[in-house]
Parts: structure tokens; sequence; C-alpha cells
């Protein structure tokens, strides 16, 4: 007898096909079950999506092909699960199949039958029963700290309600230590009980992993904790996926990839620096890890909580306190806020174990020599810095040694021939290197257009910034006259796996007096002997066309003040009191200001109150179309002709939501062309989400269309971004 089903499988970006294609078996298979299916000439990864009570009315019985089998001894991934992918395949406009092959570890694609028995039976052993204390409660565990009363509050609050939460609170008020606690209570409370933790970046990963490791492998066993995130071998990936589908690990620790780890038990997800950009995916489906945390936990009745220092102008908006009666008006009204109350707001305003907040101090970059690159006060606290033995950090967000090389004579430029950029001068290497397609020469000796051979390097990247600091502090020494060191951190100097934490370990170490780098840096890490931190040039954000930008030039700017004075013992033993130093053009912006009195919620609320008079979100909602072709002509024509069908359309859903969105017109995008590739991108907006959500959903086939028809024969590809991040 033959059983029917729609199976996922991996098919071409959109494919109409949805990713849903018809298989039949003789076996009665589960929903959720990973199967072998034939595909073409091939056998690919399938998962079950549903049973379907015949092959389908278009399709002749006899040309549905039969699985090839299910993979045994998986369990079938959950319906939670199948609901997550169902959701934001629909959500970020993409194909199912597409969703959940990616969602998988890759090895279960490759692996034979008898492979894949050897890693089950691997992590089918138990997870090592060295948990003496089981069952006993935190405070019992040689770790317990006593809490402060704001981290006591907000886990009564976590534990009490169900959420979302947003834990608003200052680095170093102890939120990393109600995360613990949050999953120790509700692992405690339930054997099955699994929490998934999410961090934006693979190189805060393992301090994470060694602190929760610390803390739980006692009690539950080593391989209690696992991560999940893309810097893991193939085989550490299937690894520890199989052991969160089994519930073996009872704490999943990764970066946004993770929101989909499979997990029977999940009870807890948190979403550390829920404000940081990482958390969306850039390319194929373009999701927000932050906000599919959010819906996976109202699946699946697991709490989330939300934790940043700076949180997104979007999550603060929906934790908006409900006004009350007697509350007197607000200074910046905003509009009644849409969504607004939906996250519970958790406020931790105290800093445990570091001293004062950095002093903020501005210098007015107007009042310097022209070209002034450290103004001399700047330099004079890192010279007392370093004389006492201390450590400063300086900041710059552009790497290499220049952005552009340039010959004075004839106005030639280090472009790059296949994208509209200029190639960055690398001096260690002595090449031009393109950031965007990866395009490498070597240095030319002499003007390529011209021939002089006095080419010079304008602007600065953080190995000039290096060099010229080094220069700059000749023969100022440490303590004990020996010179000082500088050591520089970004995405050059970390290339090589293992480099990062080694470049670390010297800061720690004591070894390096001054620490350059890019925003890299800034985040999380736990430096206990800088005293001061300075960005040379952040004014670039203050003006940008990225609507987004001065919210993220505010978070880091926290985030990097948060890097001073982390350890209060240091300072109290007599170490300089902490200092931010932002050099600018600029120096009574509001965003300077609000940085200045550490004081992110009047950054928000008047952030937010321009969003809601330009109408942008978290006011609306919106989703760009990316075009990719031959030249810019083409890759504009098509996105002005998907506007046209969506506009003149007999297709009674997409007409029915067509006017409640804006389409912009086709705009080249902020780097035009990269490799060779001209791009193009449309701004769809609507006031509406759900109006939004419905639109797109009806112009896809509009697109699919369009495309396939053949008349736009330069175009390559095109894709939907919705909430993008940078516009
Ligand atoms: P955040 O995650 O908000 O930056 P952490 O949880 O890392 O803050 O806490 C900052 C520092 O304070 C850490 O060294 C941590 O061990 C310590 N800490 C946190 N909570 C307490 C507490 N209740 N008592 C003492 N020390 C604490
Ligand atoms: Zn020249
Ligand atoms: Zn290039």
């Amino acid at each position: 007898m033959n059983h029917w089903f729609s199976v996922a499988v991996q098919t071409p970006a959109h494919s109409s096909l949805g990713g849903l294609l018809t298989y039949r078996s003789d076996q009665p298979l589960a929903p959720g079950t990973l199967v072998r299916a034939p595909l073409g000439t091939r056998e690919v990864l399938g998962v079950i999506w549903a049973a379907t009570p015949g092959p389908g009315t278009d399709m002749a019985p006899e040309s549905v092909r039969p699985l090839a089998g299910a993979l045994e001894g998986l369990s079938p991934l959950s319906d939670g699960w199948r609901q997550l992918v169902d959701f934001a395949a629909a959500y970020y406009q993409r194909a199912i199949g597409e969703v959940a092959l990616a969602a998988l570890p890759p090895q279960l694609r490759e692996l034979g039958a008898a492979q894949l028995a050897r890693r089950l039976r691997r992590t089918a052993a138990p997870a090592g029963d060295t948990a003496a204390d089981v069952g006993a409660g935190p405070e019992n565990h040689p770790d317990f700290v006593a809490l402060t009363d704001e981290q006591t509050m907000a886990l009564a609050e976590i534990e009490s309600k169900s959420g979302p939460f947003l834990l608003y609170g200052s680095t170093g008020s102890g939120k990393t230590e109600v995360y613990l606690q949050a999953v120790a209570r509700v692992l405690d409370a339930d054997p099955c009980a699994q929490a998934l933790v999410m961090v934006p970046e693979i190189n805060l990963t393992p301090q994470l992993e060694a602190r929760f490791r610390a803390r739980f492998a006692g009690r539950w066993g080593d391989g209690a904790v696992v991560s999940l995130h893309s810097g893991m071998t193939n085989p550490q990936r299937l690894r520890s996926w199989l052991a969160a589908h089994s519930g073996a690990a009872r704490i999943v620790l990764g970066t946004r990839m993770a929101v989909f780890a499979s997990m029977p038990g999940l009870k807890l997800i948190v979403v550390d620096e829920e404000h940081d950009p990482s958390y969306k995916q850039q390319e194929g489906a373009r999701y927000s890890a932050r906000d599919l945390a959010v819906y996976r936990g109202r699946l699946e009745a697991a709490r989330v909580v939300l934790g940043s220092a700076t949180p997104s102008l979007e999550s603060w908006h929906r934790s908006q306190p409900p006004p009350s009666a007697g509350d007197p008006a607000p200074a910046l009204p905003l509009p009644p806020p849409a969504g607004a109350g939906r996250y519970q707001r958790l406020t931790m305003a105290g800093r445990i174990g570091a001293g004062a907040f950095a002093q903020v101090r501005r210098v007015d970059m107007n009042h310097q020599p022209a070209k002034t690159v450290f103004s001399p006060p700047l330099l004079d606290a890192i010279r007392t810095r370093i004389a006492r033995g201390e450590q400063a950090m300086v900041f710059l967000n552009r790497r290499g040694y220049a952005p552009v090389l340039h010959c004075a004579d004839c106005g030639w430029k280090s472009e790059c021939p296949h994208c509209s950029a200029f190639r960055v001068f690398h001096k260690i290497d002595r090449t031009l290197r393109c950031h965007h397609c990866g395009f490498t020469e070597r240095v030319p000796r002499a003007c390529p257009a011209c021939g002089n051979l006095d080419i010079a390097p304008l602007g600065r990247g953080t190995e000039r910034l290096e060099e010229h600091l080094a220069e700059l502090l000749e023969g100022t020494t440490r303590p004990d006259g020996s010179p000082v060191r500088l050591l520089r951190i970004d995405a050059d100097t970390t290339r090589l796996k293992g480099a990062l934490a080694q470049q670390l370990a010297q800061v720690h170490s004591g070894d390096v007096d001054v620490l350059v780098g890019t925003q890299m840096i800034a985040k999380g890490h736990d430096f206990r002997r800088i005293t001061l931190v300075a960005a040379v040039n952040p004014d670039g954000a203050l003006f940008s066309a990225d609507f987004r930008a001065p919210e993220r030039l505010f978070s880091l700017l926290m985030q990097a003040a948060g890097r001073a004075g982390r350890d209060a013992a240091y300072v109290a033993a007599g170490a300089s009191e902490p200092e931010m130093w932002i050099q600018t053009f600029h120096p009574a912006h509001p965003l300077f200001v609000a940085l200045k009195a550490h004081d992110y919620p009047a950054f928000a609320a008047r952030a937010l109150h321009e969003r809601a008079q330009a109408a942008m979100p978290p006011f609306s909602f919106q989703a760009l179309v990316r075009a990719e072709a031959r030249t810019q002509q083409a890759a504009q024509d098509f996105l002005n002709a998907v506007r046209d069908a969506a506009v003149a359309t007999d297709d009674c859903e997409l007409a029915a939501w067509a006017p409640r969105v804006t389409l912009y017109g086709a705009v080249p995008m902020s780097v035009q062309r990269v490799a060779n590739v001209e791009r193009a991108q449309m701004l769809v907006e609507s006031e509406s989400r759900t109006a939004l959500q419905r639109f797109l959903a009806a112009w896809q086939p509009a697109l699919r269309d369009i495309r396939s028809r053949g008349a736009h024969k330069g175009l390559i590809r095109w894709a939907i971004d919705v909430d993008p991040l940078t516009i």
C-alpha cells in the first residue's frame, strides 16, 4: 500500500514549488521524519512535512517517486520545529525546503546510514554522570552568588510572568548572572527541559561557554552544554545538533543559526545583546534570529529573555510601559505605539563589581589644527595611562592602512576594476585589496595612469592609526622604563585560527599598553586594566544615509565605554578613573550629549520621536527587493517592471493589498557594483506588518513570472529582504 507525503527538500531558490515535493512510500512515516528522497539523478535529504491523501490531482500516481527510506535512529523533528520553519519561510519570503534544509547540520546530508548510526551511538552515550548534586537548587551550588535586589526582581518576574522580557541593564549590571540563574531554575524544575542561549558573535561564544560550563558541567555533566555556530567543523556541528535533538544537551549556546536548533524540551530562550545586527542573516533567507526567537518562544511556550544595555529601538519601543493615569506628559510625545507593551521591560540600573561609569570627554576637533588625528589632550591622557601601567584602547571603524591610494598629479585613485569602490591600501604586505570582491594586487610602484612615482595614501585605517600612534608615543615608557607596547586587533590581524584568542591573552596579561582596533575590540571582552577608551573619528555615522547608523553608533560607544574601568577593585586600588574620549566636530550633537549622561532612554526617546515623525521603523514596516544584473539598467528595469505589475494586476489578493503599501522607485545600491555585478534595490513600505506580508506573498508569483518570461535578460538574481537592517 502506498502512503503519500509532501516532503521538504532543497530546491532552487524561487522555484514555485515552495520546496515541498510529493513522494510515496510503502511505510507510514510521521511528519518531521528525516528521509532520503530521490531528486533528479541524486538522492537528497528531506523532511516529511505532511501526509497527503493522494498524489495530487495534477500528478499521475506512477510519476510520483518513492522515498529511499528514513534516516534510522533519529526521532522526527517536532511540530514546533516545522511550524517555526513554516513561519520563517513565509515571513522572509523563501521556500520551506530551503529554510528547513539550511537549518539542519550539513553532515546529515552527507553521511551514509552506517556512518550516521555510528554518530548516534556516540551521542547516545550518557553525558557523563559526574553530577554529584543532581537536584540541588542553585543556592546550594558552590558558585552561588548573592543576587542584587535588581537581579532578584528580574528573576522573579521571569519565573512568574510569561514575557517576552527585555532585560535592560548596562554592561556589568549582572545580566549574564540572571541568564545563568534563569537557566538553572528552568532546568532544575524539569529534568527534560532545555535552554537556548544566543550571542551575536562566534568570538564571544568561548567566553560564554566557559562561564556556562563552569556553572553547569558539575551538575549535569560535561555533555550538558553544547555550542552551535558556523565556526565549528561539520562533525562538531552534527555532534552538537544530535545532542540537542536527542535532549542529551540541556543547554545550547550559539549564534543566530542556533535559533533553528531542534530542542524537544525547549523551555527558555535567551538572546544576549539583542540589538546586535549580527542576528540578521545576510544571505539566503534573511531572517532575524532575535525575532524568530520571540516567535519560537510563543510557539513552544518557552520563556524568552532579550538582553541589552542599548536595546534595539524596535525592542525598546515594544517594551514601552503602558502609560498610567498619573504619568506626566512625556517630553517627546509618540504616537500610540503599535505593538508597544508586548514585551515586559526589566531594568537593572546598577553596575556590580565595576567602578563608576566611564566619564565621557568630548574633544572639539574644530579647535584643533587641521588634520589632527590625536588631539594633544587625548594623547596626554594616553601617555598618563601608560606611565601608570594602565591600558588604553583606541578604535576606528576602518581597517587597512588607508581607504584610498591617490596620485596628486593626475587624480588617479585606487578604484577596484570590478566594483564601484576603492581598493584599500594594506601597507603590511603592500597590497591594494577590495573589501567587497576580494580583488588584490601589489601596490604599483608608480601611478598606473601617469607614471608619477609619488602616489600617496588618503585617509586612515587602523593600520595607519597604529603606525601614527607609535610615532607619537615614541619615547614614552612604562613604569619599569621599558618602551610602550601597541597591539592592533582587527579582521586583518585575526584571520588565522586562534589569532584573536592569542592577541586577547596578550591584552589580559598586561603585555600590551595600547590596543588599537576596529569595533571588534569594543564588544564584550572583559578587559580588567583598561581605564581609557577613545573613539578617534566617530562622526561619519551621525550623518549617514542609513537611518540606523546613529543607533548603531550609540550602542557601540556605550559598549566601548563599558570596556573602561570594569574592575572596581582595580580602580579603587589607585588606578585612574575610567574615561571615554570622543573626538568630534559635533560635540553638542544630542547623541554625544546622551552618551555623556549614559542616558540610553534619552537617546531612544529622541530617536523614536524622529522615527515616528518620518514614519520609519518601528512605526512602519519595510522590505527591500534587490536585483543583481549585468547592467544597472537591467537591474532597475526588472524592479520597475515588478512594481508596475503590482499596480496593474488582475490578481485579487495583490490588488487588495497593493494600495496599503508604498512602492518606491528602483535605485542603485550604495555600493552599486560588486565583482562586476550591478545591484539595485527597491523599498516597499507599509504602516501595517500584515499588509506588507500579504502583499509580498501575493507579489512573489509576479516576480517569478516576470523573471521567467525572459524579457529581463541581463538579470542574474533577485531576492526579498524583509525588515532589512541597512537600506
Ligand atoms: P553583564 O552580563 O550585565 O555585563 P555580568 O553578569 O557579566 O554582567 O556581571 C558583571 C560582573 O559582576 C561579573 O564579573 C559577575 O561575575 C559579577 N556579578 C554578577 N552578579 C553578581 C552578584 N550578584 N554578586 C557579585 N558579583 C556579581
Ligand atoms: Zn597619476
Ligand atoms: Zn572589488
